[in-house]
């Protein structure tokens, strides 16, 4: 079930963490979100899921 194909690639996590501040800052009621690393491709991910609730 992992949305992994779909999901943008981020090489590091510092890259991923600039992505979802930017996402962060928009205008509205943008969503929170968080970074994680992927163990299928070993990339990093974006999520709205805390890391803590997806265990
Ligand atoms: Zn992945």
């Amino acid at each position: 079930m992992s949305a992994c194909a779909r999901k943008k690639r981020y090489r590091s996590r510092k890259q991923a963490a600039g992505a979802a501040c930017r996402i962060m800052n928009r205008p509205g009621k943008p969503p929170k979100l968080y970074t994680y690393k992927c163990e299928e491709c070993g990339k990093w991910h974006l999520t709205k899921r805390p890391p803590e609730e997806s265990r």
